[in-house]
C-alpha cells in the first residue's frame, strides 16, 4: 500500500510500558508492579469521582451531552470564564491535534523546545509542516525569541512546566517573551502539570484567563489525566478567545468525550482538596529522589511536575531493563539521545521500594 511520505519519518509515540507487559514477558504479578512510567496520580482520584461513575454506568446506552456543558460550566467558573472560551478534547492531546490542524499545511513552520512533549512533533510532522526546535533541550525564551527574529513562525509549543524535563518558565518572563511574538502566531501553552508548579513556586503560575484576554494569539491546554487522576477517562481541555474556540469545534469529531468521562471530569474538579493533597504529598516525596541523586552525585533537573528527570553515569537503558525485571517501570530517556531516566513520584510505598532497588544499581 502506498501510504502519505509524511508518514516515513514519523516514529510511533511510545508510551509509559503497561503494567500487562511485565505480567506476559516476566511473569510478575500485577500487584508487584510499580510503574512510575507516565506520571499518572499514584493516590488514584477522587473518591467522588468514583461514586459519580458508578452513579452514572446505567446511561451507558445514550450518547453523551455533545456540548459537554456541565463540564465547560465548571471550568469555566474554575477559571472564572464562560463556556465558549473553552473546548474539550479526549485527553489534550486531541487538542494538541485540533490546534495543528487547524493552522499548518506543509508550507508552516513549528517551533518547540528541543526535548519537549513528543506529541508536538508527531501532530506537527502528519499535517506535513516543518518542525523547528531550540537548540537547548530546556525550554530558553532567548533562543526561541533569536528564530522567530529569522524565521515566520505559524505555530509555536510551550510546555509550561515541561514533559520530559520537568522545568518551568517564570510567568514574568513567558509575558515579557509574549509581548514580542508576532500576533499571527498561535502560541500553545501546555499546563499539563500547572497545579503543581503553582503549588510549589506562585512565579510559575499561569491564570489562563489573564493570559488568554492579553495575548489573543494563544491558548492553554490542560489535562484531568494528571493531578485529577483520570488518565483512563481521557479528558483535557483548551482555553483560548471564544474565536479560536470556535475554529476548533469544527475540527472537533462528534461525541468525542464519553458520559462517564464528562461525569468523572466535572467531580474532579469539584474536589480541589484531592487536587492540593496529591501536590503536597508529590513534591514532600520528590525531595527523596533529589536526595539520592545527591547522594550518588547524579545530576537532575528541579522538577515543577510529578516526575523528575535524573541523568545517569551508566547506561539509563540498561539500568530500566534491570528495573523491569524487578517489576519497576520507569522511562527510559535514550530515545531522546539522553542517557537519563525519568521516574514519576509514586506513593511513600512506591518511593521505597524503588529508591532500594535503584540504591543497587545506581
Ligand atoms: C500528559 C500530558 C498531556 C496530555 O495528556 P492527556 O492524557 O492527553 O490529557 C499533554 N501535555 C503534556 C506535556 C503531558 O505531559
Amino acid at each position: 500500500m502506498r501510504f502519505k511520505p509524511t508518514l516515513d519519518d514519523i516514529q510511533t509515540y511510545e508510551a509509559g510500558k503497561p503494567v500487562e507487559l511485565l505480567v506476559r514477558q516476566y511473569g510478575i504479578k500485577p500487584d508487584n508492579i510499580i510503574k512510575l512510567a507516565s506520571n499518572e496520580n499514584p493516590y488514584g482520584t477522587s473518591p467522588a469521582v468514583l461514586k459519580s461513575l458508578t452513579d452514572t454506568i446505567d446511561k451507558v446506552s445514550i450518547y453523551p451531552d455533545d456540548s459537554a456543558y456541565e463540564l465547560k460550566s465548571a471550568i469555566a467558573s474554575h477559571f472564572d470564564m464562560q463556556n465558549e472560551h473553552i473546548i474539550i478534547g479526549a485527553g489534550s492531546d486531541q487538542i494538541i491535534e485540533f490546534v495543528v490542524n487547524s493552522i499548518c499545511d506543509k508550507n508552516s513552520h513549528i517551533l518547540m523546545a528541543k526535548t519537549t512533549f513528543a506529541m508536538y512533533e508527531i501532530y506537527g510532522r502528519l499535517a506535513g509542516a516543518v518542525i523547528l526546535k531550540t537548540p537547548s533541550h530546556q525550554h530558553n525564551l532567548k533562543e526561541f525569541a533569536d528564530i522567530i527574529k529569522r524565521q515566520k513562525i505559524d505555530l509555536l509549543f510551550l510546555c509550561l512546566p515541561n514533559n520530559p524535563l520537568g522545568e518551568c518558565l517564570d510567568a514574568d518572563d513567558l509575558y515579557a517573551f509574549l509581548d514580542s511574538v508576532d500576533k499571527n502566531t498561535l502560541v500553545v501553552i501546555d499546563g499539563a502539570y500547572q497545579e503543581y508548579a503553582r503549588y510549589k513556586d506562585p512565579a510559575k503560575a499561569i491564570d489562563p484567563k489573564h493570559i488568554t484576554t492579553r495575548y489573543s494569539n494563544t491558548i492553554y491546554l490542560g489535562t484531568f489525566s494528571k493531578a485529577y487522576g483520570l488518565g483512563g477517562l481521557r479528558v483535557g481541555y483548551g482555553i483560548s478567545n471564544s474565536d479560536t474556540i470556535a475554529t476548533l469545534h469544527k475540527l472537533r469529531p462528534p461525541f468525542n468525550i464519553t458520559t462517564l468521562s464528562l461525569k468523572g471530569a466535572i467531580e474532579a474538579i469539584a474536589d480541589q482538596q484531592f487536587v492540593s493533597e496529591t501536590v503536597a504529598k508529590n513534591f514532600s516525596q520528590m525531595t527523596r529522589y533529589e536526595q539520592f541523586a545527591s547522594k550518588k552525585g547524579l545530576r537532575y533537573i528541579t522538577s515543577y511536575t510529578n516526575f523528575i528527570f535524573i541523568y545517569m553515569d551508566n547506561s539509563s537503558k540498561e539500568l530500566c531493563e534491570k528495573l523491569l525485571k524487578k517489576g519497576i517501570i520507569v522511562r527510559d530517556m535514550t530515545s531522546y539521545g539522553l542517557n537519563a531516566i525519568r521516574i514519576t513520584i509514586g506513593t511513600k510505598e512506591q518511593n521505597d521500594k524503588v529508591l532500594e532497588v535503584l540504591d543497587m544499581f545506581c
